[in-house]
């Protein structure tokens, strides 16, 4: 989501990734200027962004894997440090589901 200055050997890089961190629930923060029909009410009564039956946010480009939203994310995408610990532990969750490709129940990207 957000490109860390420099990566260390083996890191992933946004570019090659299956963008896995837009699988996760990513909950709107009131500054965010969110299209309503690219948001919805998560069960917990929250602001999220809508994601589709294949799991991935509706707002990222599947031709591309590149977020469709570039400019106008939400917040909590723009914190999304490329390589942090929660992409290495994203990418390593995904990486070892038996059907990497599955919607799932995803983990709340809390704010
Ligand atoms: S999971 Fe990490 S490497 Fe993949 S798109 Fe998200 S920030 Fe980039
Ligand atoms: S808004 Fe963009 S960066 Fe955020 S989860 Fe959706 S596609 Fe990914």
């Amino acid at each position: 989501m957000t490109k860390a200055a420099g990566t260390e050997r083996h890191d992933a890089t946004c570019s090659s990734c299956e963008a896995v961190c837009c699988r996760l629930t990513v909950v709107l923060q009131p500054e965010d200027r969110i299209p309503d029909y690219l948001a919805a009410c998560s069960p917990e009564g929250l602001p999220v962004m809508k994601r589709g039956s294949d799991g991935w946010c509706v707002a990222l480009n599947r031709a591309n894997m590149n977020c469709g939203i570039y400019e106008t994310r939400p917040s909590v995408c723009r914190r999304f440090v490329m390589n942090g610990p929660y992409c290495k532990a994203v990418r390593a969750e995904y990486s070892g589901a038996v059907s990497p490709g599955a919607p799932r129940k995803p983990d709340a990207l809390a704010p």
